[in-house]
Parts: structure tokens; C-alpha cells; sequence
């Protein structure tokens, strides 16, 4: 496969594969392209997406725009600002339209921790035993999903400057909160960062042995868009040295890989890479969204499930689509998604269902739909939360009126009668002592 080369709006056009578009159709894929996120590489183009399968393939969905993610009155906007030919007015028609299209979700920017009065803004604290660390030069990916709505973050700062004393920060601030036991490096994509900044965060992790913290995260793509990030990138090898690293200083390390597709688990590439890596004592938990388009369909589930047990990953959650971005093309009803995992967790055995889902990042927590239910005669939507501000709101059942066009818990309301959900008063008041951030 290669060097690694990307394509974005700039170049795209220049990917061999585009002469099976029509000029309309490039056209249509360059408006969106200017709002919503598009980014893509060598392996994506030559190794996952099926040509003859476009434009339904569900990789070639994934990673290229297409005309339907934005709403008709957007499109229209976008086109009529491209027509003008002026960069300035087509820069501010694509920021207007994405400031319509909820940017900031689930009050994501409530949750920066701070460190004596400084603000921390490369970490996130939301449940207690868990904090999430943005490195700054890990706020890109290898590809770009099409579905996400983290990239107006994404700013490619680098310098080993910056990741010198941000990893002191992180240090300093999980010696002092003795409830942290795991810290999770997300992004963009952390493994965008070459070995030589990676080992910036990790080995002064690794030196300061703070014995509370018990395991290291890391949220990737790579292994899907990149495998040879593990294989023969100039710095692979050392990079799975630094792994080895952390886990033989006793610390657990656990790649949370993102798979949206079971085509993602089928090349050479990325087995050779699931191996190596493991070959480190990693373990590799997975991870996806269910997306319209791409895999709301149980049978991919299950196939995906069952292909990552046995190439050694664990499967670990199914998320609800944010409402954030293009939700209108991608969202799946509450309803149809847990039928859709019911019906996949069916056809695995036992060992693929380690998985849990499907769940909502919603503000309160970790929402996870159980299922529909009927309780003396009222059909109802029954919840729990997996994760939660409040630790205590875990495993408590909660049910809500029956909604099979819901596809988020803003549009649920609580069944029997009750005017709000149990957890929703005490999160009003724990909003309101924080200190506020500008969102
Ligand atoms: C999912 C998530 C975590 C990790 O939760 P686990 O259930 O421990 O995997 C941590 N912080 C935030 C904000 C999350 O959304
Ligand atoms: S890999 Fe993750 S962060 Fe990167 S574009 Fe995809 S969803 Fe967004």
C-alpha cells in the first residue's frame, strides 16, 4: 500500500477512482466536503472501499461527503456560496452552517477539570475514575469520518514543547485525585502523533508511578484507516516498544480501537497489526457507533463481533450517533438500534457479548437503551446508565414513553406520568455550581 498519502478537498479530485463520477456528483461531494469533515488515505482508497459497490459501499459512505448530509436548504447555501468563487464567503457559509449543526454536544465543555486556578483544556474529568486527555498533537486522524463532529478541534499543533508540559500537568493532576484509575488519551486520534511524542506523555507516566493510576487507554482509528502505523511506519517498531513499556511497568494498556465496518478487520494489513500489537501485551477493546448507511444492520454487528474475538479484540460498546453533525443521514431510531444489537447479540455466542449497548454519551452519562417493555399494559423504553456523574445513578432502571421515531434521550419524555427523569434534577444543580466555560 504504500506511503502514506491523504486526500481531502484540495486533491481529491486527482484520486484515480473519481473518473467513475460524473461532474454533478464530484460537484456534490466538494459542497459537502467544505462543512463537514473530509479526509481520507491510500489504504481507505485502495484497500477498503469496493468501487463497484459505490456509492452504497459503506466505507466509501464512511470517509467521502455525500450530497444527502446536508439538509437541502445547507446544500443549497453551500452551492450558491461556491458559485460566487470567493474563498471568504464560502469560509463563512461553512461556519454558519456548522454552528447550526450543534458543534458542541452533550455540554462537552462543561467537563474541564482545573488545576488549582488554571485551566486544564487537554483534559476532561466527567466520571470519576476515568479522565480523558486531549494531546495536542493528537487532534487529527489518519481519515475522516464522515459522522464526526470532533474536527473543528482538529488544529495540528506540534512541538515537543507542549507535550512536555501538558504531560506534566497530567501527571500532577492524577497524583492528586486518588479516584483516578485509568486515563484514556483520545483526540482526533492519539496515534497520529509520531512514537517520539507519544513517549513524551506516556514514559513520564510510566516514571512518576503514581500508584493509583492502574491502566492507559488509547482511543484509536489506526488500526482501521492505518494499520501500517503498526508495521512499517519508520517509527512502528518503537512504538510498540513503548507499549511493552507500559504494560511491564504494571500498568494495563488498552487500545479502545474504533471499527465501524467488519470490512475494517478483513485485510492482511490489519491483522498483521491486531497481532503485533497484542504481541506487546495490549489488549484491543472495540468500539463504533450504529450508523444509517453503514451498519445498521445486524448482520454486520455479528460479523464484526465475531471477527474481532477471534483475532483477539474484545468487543466493548455500541454507541448512538451524536446529535451533533450530520444526524439527520446517520441517526438510527433508539428503538430500531437495540433491535438491531438484540438481533446481532443473538447470533454470537457468549464470548462476543462482552459488548454493551446501545448507548448514549448524554450529558448525565452513559445511557444504555435496554430494551422495550410492556408494564401493565403501557408500552415503555426501559434505560440504564453505564456510566454516570453521579456514580450512583448506575444500574438504576428508568423507563420512558414508548417513542420508535426517538432517536436521542432530549426527545423521550418519562413514562407514567412523572415530569422528569430521576437523575435530571440533581444534574441541573451540579451544571450550575460549575464554573462556567464558554461553550
Ligand atoms: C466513555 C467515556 C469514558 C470511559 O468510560 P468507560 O465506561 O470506563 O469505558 C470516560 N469519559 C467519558 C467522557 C466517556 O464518554
Ligand atoms: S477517527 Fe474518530 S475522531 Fe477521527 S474522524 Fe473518525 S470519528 Fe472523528
Amino acid at each position: 500500500m504504500g506511503q502514506y498519502k491523504t486526500y481531502g478537498l484540495h486533491n481529491f479530485r486527482s484520486i484515480p477512482q473519481m473518473d467513475r463520477f460524473s461532474p454533478e456528483e464530484l460537484f456534490d461531494m466538494e459542497v459537502v466536503g467544505n462543512v463537514l469533515p473530509f479526509k481520507t488515505n491510500n489504504y481507505v482508497i485502495e484497500e477498503l472501499i469496493d468501487w463497484d459497490n459505490t456509492p452504497a459501499d459503506p466505507i466509501f459512505v464512511l470517509t467521502f461527503p455525500q450530497r444527502d448530509m446536508l439538509l437541502p436548504h445547507h446544500y443549497d447555501e453551500m452551492a450558491m456560496a461556491m458559485r460566487t468563487g470567493n474563498r471568504e464567503t464560502i469560509r463563512k457559509t461553512a461556519d454558519s452552517i456548522r454552528w447550526q449543526l450543534n458543534p458542541h454536544p452533550a455540554n462537552q465543555m462543561d467537563n474541564i477539570p482545573h488545576l488549582g486556578d488554571r485551566d486544564l483544556s487537554g483534559l476532561q474529568h466527567k466520571y470519576r475514575e476515568t479522565v480523558l486527555f486531549f494531546p495536542s498533537q493528537g487532534q487529527t486522524c489518519h481519515a475522516y469520518c464522515t459522522f464526526c463532529f470532533r474536527w473543528p478541534q482538529f488544529v495540528g499543533l506540534d512541538g515537543m514543547k507542549f507535550a512536555t508540559k501538558e504531560a506534566d500537568s497530567l501527571v500532577r493532576y492524577v497524583s492528586t485525585h486518588p479516584e483516578v484509575s485509568d486515563i484514556l488519551f483520545t483526540g482526533g486520534d492519539p496515534l497520529i502523533m509520531s512514537t517520539k511524542h507519544l513517549e513524551a506523555y506516556l514514559d513520564v507516566l510510566i516514571a512518576a508511578k503514581v500508584p493509583n493510576l492502574r491502566r492507559i487507554r488509547i482511543g484509536t482509528k489506526a488500526l482501521g484507516y492505518w494499520p501500517n502505523r503498526f508495521l512499517t511506519d519508520k517509527d512502528s517498531d518503537d512504538l510498540l516498544r513503548l507499549f511493552e513499556r507500559v504494560n511491564n511497568a504494571g500498568i494495563h494498556l488498552a487500545i479502545m480501537a474504533h471499527f465501524n465496518h467488519s470490512v475494517e478487520l478483513s485485510t492482511k494489513s490489519v491483522r498483521e497489526a491486531i497481532s503485533r500489537v497484542r504481541s506487546t501485551g495490549a489488549e484491543i477493546r472495540t468500539q463504533s457507533p450504529i450508523l444509517a448507511h453503514i451498519n445498521d444492520d445486524p448482520m454486520v454487528w455479528a460479523k464484526m463481533w465475531d471477527e474481532q474475538v477471534n483475532l483477539g479484540c474484545i468487543p466493548y460498546y455500541m454507541f448512538v450517533v451524536r446529535d451533533t453533525g450530520a444526524q439527520h443521514y446517520f441517526a438510527v431510531p433508539l428503538v430500531r438500534a437495540w433491535e438491531i444489537f438484540k438481533e446481532a447479540y443473538e447470533m454470537v455466542s457468549g464470548i462476543s457479548r462482552t459488548v454493551r449497548g446501545p448507548s448514549m454519551s448524554a450529558h448525565a452519562g452513559k445511557v444504555q437503551i435496554l430494551g422495550v417493555s410492556e408494564i401493565y399494559g403501557k408500552k415503555v423504553i426501559t434505560m440504564r446508565m453505564l456510566q454516570g456523574r453521579n456514580p450512583q445513578w448506575i444500574l438504576r432502571p428508568f423507563y420512558a414513553d414508548y417513542d420508535d421515531r426517538a432517536i436521542w434521550l432530549d426527545d423521550l419524555r418519562p413514562a407514567f406520568g412523572e415530569d422528569r427523569f430521576f437523575f435530571e434534577e440533581e444534574l441541573k444543580e451540579m451544571s450550575s455550581t460549575l464554573s462556567s466555560v464558554e461553550d
